[in-house]
């Protein structure tokens, strides 16, 4: 079995900031501070012209440098309207993170991102805009009621698992079978034209599950025979990923992020950490006994999951699809590559012809033999 990380002590926040101010002339004023033209409220916002207010309100009542402080941040003055500092959004030793209290806005020479309070949370603790808002004040966001939504969706998608034979028997052939890995993943099974009946009875509108994507401009259950995966993010479901059963286009996710990594607290704090591209993958590592794996949900990783492997010195074992046409291991390998070029270790594993780590269990691989993958893993 892999072997559990060490402790990498995870928040940086709380690491001692404000080393190397002498070096100042280092500091110039990024032309790109204070003029975050890539971020608009009002395009996220224009149907909530009032929750646009709030944000408003919001950030006058916390500015970001109070914020930063609150969490431990130490910043030296740069200039009459800048702070300066390590940055907490990715590792450093020399400080590039800049804050204009003026503009109330900060950016980063280091990693490049850059934006005002809201920003800041949303990367920092890998949140969406509207969670970041209710994280900050839960007053502000219908965030909350939109996550109690998803959860009694997946409450419902839960106990219809018991219910479909057809569900139980697809999840058997892509060998996952551990019913205390179906409660702790949370995963269901949606058949399909029963959902909307189901929440609206419990009091939810129309216009509540259109905006989250549960049904269709028709009012039809948009998952319709498809294994439910909840997404979560700490405590807060995002998003939800339906793997079809049928004929229908393999993959479906609601509209918005698929968030992080797949149960990124799990293995944070992990020293070596394998990384694949399907939850059917991790489901049958998890039951192989290894407890140290996450999952992208695509080769393709958005700047969260990235950030969250670039988080403190660890191991990433690329271990993706080995498919005909190689998609699966260019992708591999430009990750490895990006992974190594931020200061982390990656080792690409390489399955057998036409496999992933799905097939590999179900016809007939074990732990062991996945162990030995591993270990022949390359740099
Ligand atoms: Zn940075």
């Amino acid at each position: 079995m892999v072997k559990r990380g060490r402790c990498a002590g995870s928040l940086r926040f709380s690491k001692n900031s404000g080393r190397c101010v002498s070096e100042k002339n280092l500091f110039v004023h990024h032309p790109c501070l204070g003029t975050p033209a890539w971020f608009s409220y009002a395009g996220l916002w224009r149907r909530k012209s009032a929750v646009g207010e709030n944000v408003e309100t919001l950030k006058r009542r916390t500015p970001l440098l109070d914020y930063l402080r609150q969490h431990n941040w130490t910043g030296h003055p740069a200039s009459r309207s800048e702070f300066v500092g390590l940055c907490p959004l990715h590792e450093e030793t020399r400080p590039s993170f800049y804050v204009n209290t003026r503009k109330d806005v900060f950016y980063c020479h280091g990693c490049g991102q850059g934006g005002d309070l809201i920003r800041f949370v949303q990367l920092s603790r890998g949140l969406s805009f509207r969670q970041s808002l209710a994280s900050l004040d839960p007053e502000i966001a219908p965030e909350a009621d939109f996550t109690a939504v998803l959860e009694q969706a997946v409450a419902f998608y839960r106990q219809q698992l018991d219910h479909y034979p057809e569900a139980m028997h697809y999840l058997h052939r892509r060998g996952v079978h551990d019913p205390a890995l179906f409660r702790e993943l949370g995963i269901g099974y949606a058949p399909g034209g029963t959902l909307r009946r189901y929440l609206t009875a419990q009091g939810h509108s129309f216009d509540v599950l259109r905006r989250l994507g549960l049904i269709n401009a028709r009012g039809a259950d948009a998952l319709y025979q498809r294994i439910v995966f909840p997404l979560r993010q700490g405590e807060h479901i995002v998003n939800l990923y339906g793997r079809s059963i049928g004929s229908a286009f393999a993959h479906r996710f609601l509209p918005g992020s698929k968030g992080g990594l797949y149960a990124w607290e799990k293995v944070r704090n992990c020293s070596e950490v394998i990384l694949v591209e399907g939850l059917f993958d991790y489901a049958v590592l998890r039951q192989a006994g290894f407890s140290n794996v996450t999952c992208s949900l695509g080769t393709h990783l958005n700047d969260t999951q990235f950030g969250q492997l670039c988080e403190g010195q660890r191991t990433v074992y690329v271990t993706f699809d080995v498919d005909q046409n190689q998609s699966g291991q260019q992708a591999a390998e430009q990750l490895a590559h990006r992974l190594v070029v931020r200061g982390i270790s990656a080792r690409h594993v390489l399955l057998p012809e036409g496999h992933d780590p799905n097939s590999f269990f179900v016809q007939g691989g074990n732990a062991h033999q996945f162990q030995s993958l591993l270990g022949a893993a390359q740099p």
